[in-house]
This record gives C-alpha cells, structure tokens and sequence, in this order.
C-alpha cells in the first residue's frame, strides 16, 4: 500500500464522522469492526470509496433521526463480516458486553466500563485514575481525558460537552485537534492490552500521518490538573520526578479550555510550575502525569 492512499483516506477523504484513530486502528489491524454513522450523501459516498478501496464490507444497524431532524445511519464496517453480524446481534438484542468484546475492546476495559456505568456518577476519569498506579508517570497514548464518547450521559454533562464547543469553538475553527490516539476508554492508564493497542496505532500513525501524530503527541503528552470531566487545565509545560515526587516544570495552560470557574482560570492562565501547584491542589485537582 502506497503512504499516499493511507493517508488521503485518514485525510479529506474519509467520510467525516468516522474518527481517524478508529480508522487507523482499522487499517492497522488493532480492530476488526469499527462503529460509526452516515449523516448524508456526501458521507455515504465517501464512506463507499474507503470501503471499495479497502476491501471493506458495510452492516446497517439502525436508522434515525439525529437532534436537528436529519436522517441518520448507524452502521459497522469491516473485512470480517460474520464478526459484525455477531456485533450487530448484539448491539440490537441489548448486550453492551458481548457488543463491546466484538468491537475489539479489550475485556477487562469492557467489564470496567460496565461496572463503572452501573455504579456511582462520579467522572470515569476518577474512576480510571483510582485503578492506576501512582507515582509514576502515564502514557500519553492512552490519555482519554478529552474523549468524550460513552461518559456523556447525564443533562448536565450533555449541557456542559455542547458549552465546551462553544467555548473553544475559535480554536476547533482553527483546526485544534484533541482527538486520542486509543479509541476506548482503558480500565487504567496501565491496562497492558490498552498500552499495546495504542503504541499501534500510533505507530500506524507516526508512519502515514506523521504531522497529525505530532501534534497530537504534544498535547496528550501534557500533564492535566484534573477535578471534573470539564473542569480541569491541560499544562503547558511537563512532568518530573524528584526521588518519589511526581511535579510539573512549566507555566500556563494549553487549549481546548475547559468550564473551569474564572477565579481559577485566571490563576491557571499565569501560573509558573511547580511553585503553584500546592494551589491546585488545595482547590482539589488531581494531577494526572501524562507524559512523551
Ligand atoms: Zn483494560
């Protein structure tokens, strides 16, 4: 396969509701079926180039009508079209496990994902957290902090995800990318399976995408002051360790912003690193260690 078709495909000619990381790990292997939706004709007709091009076959899951009113189709695609029939039977009979298993997420991120829907509503980030080891550093492949997918479920969230938009709209406008390397949400930022997944396609992409894989890296890379799925502040700046102590070598805060109160913004916007983050943690934020 010529560099070009790859990356043409995970460029302007992918149908534009397909994510490239779910791409990527399809043309890499890391998944057999990938998930996604058709709004209109222009995306069913690029979704029908990508899928004569590659080899791949379409399954129809379900058709609706998104908020705005227009028609919209759920479908799976792949090579393997008995896995996506079994995926589809899933799907449709209700078994988000078994559903989740045949979309290549590894079973113990399936099983923790579960439990943690079923449980209490704190974010999915803390609860990702309180599974991982600390005192060491997290790779930044398997940040999901910005990935919003399946934990976007309360009124309350869904408000505050669509004023997150709003508010970084200039940014997004200018092409600001915070899309993850890894397509799920992982049981711990040092589930194996996970970790491997990622490193995959982020190989995948570093090869055929290497401009979008750096610019990615760079932000994923960056430590984040953490206390709720839209309050935090992503740290211009990196991660260092001092015998056991983790801390922070950098000053201000990295876009997309987030719903954080102004009091804390404007403190986050000038704060050199590490001198102020007894502050933060004073005001409860939890430091997550990303880091390149
Ligand atoms: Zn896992």
């Amino acid at each position: 396969m010529d560099n070009k078709k790859y990356a043409d495909f995970l460029t302007f000619k992918r149908p534009k509701s397909l994510q490239i990381n779910d791409l990527a790990a399809l043309f890499c292997g890391v998944k057999k079926t990938v998930y996604t939706s058709l709004k209109d004709k222009e995306d069913e007709k690029a979704m029908n180039l990508l899928c004569s091009q590659f080899g791949f076959k379409k399954k129809i899951l379900k058709e609706f009508k998104d908020i705005k009113g227009d028609k919209t189709l759920d479908i799976l695609i792949g090579r393997d079209v008995k896995r996506m029939n079994l995926a589809a039977k899933a799907y449709l009979n209700g078994r988000p496990y078994e559903w989740g298993i045949w979309l290549d997420y590894p079973d113990c991120c399936v099983d923790f994902f579960g439990k943690w829907e079923k449980g209490d509503k704190n974010s999915l980030i803390k609860a990702v957290l309180e599974a991982s080891y600390k005192g060491t550093f997290f790779d930044f492949k398997v940040n999901n902090v910005l990935n919003f997918y399946s934990r976007i479920k309360s009124e309350d969230l869904k408000f505050k995800h669509a004023s997150f938009f709003k508010k970084n709209s200039d940014f997004f406008r200018l092409g600001l990318d915070f899309e993850p390397f890894l397509p799920w949400h992982p049981c711990s930022y040092f589930c194996k399976k996970s970790l491997k997944a990622a490193e995959e396609i982020y190989y995948f992409m570093s090869k055929y995408l290497p401009q979008t894989a750096e610019k990615r890296k760079k932000l994923l890379s960056s430590p984040i002051l953490f206390k709720d799925d839209f309050d935090w502040f992503i740290i211009n700046g990196n991660v260092k360790k001092n015998n056991k102590e983790i801390s922070v070598l950098g000053s201000g805060v990295l876009p997309p912003l987030s719903l954080a109160q102004d009091r804390v913004f404007k403190k986050a916007s000038k704060s050199e690193f590490p001198k102020d983050l007894n502050f933060f943690k004073k005001e409860k934020y939890i430091l997550l260690p990303f880091s390149g």
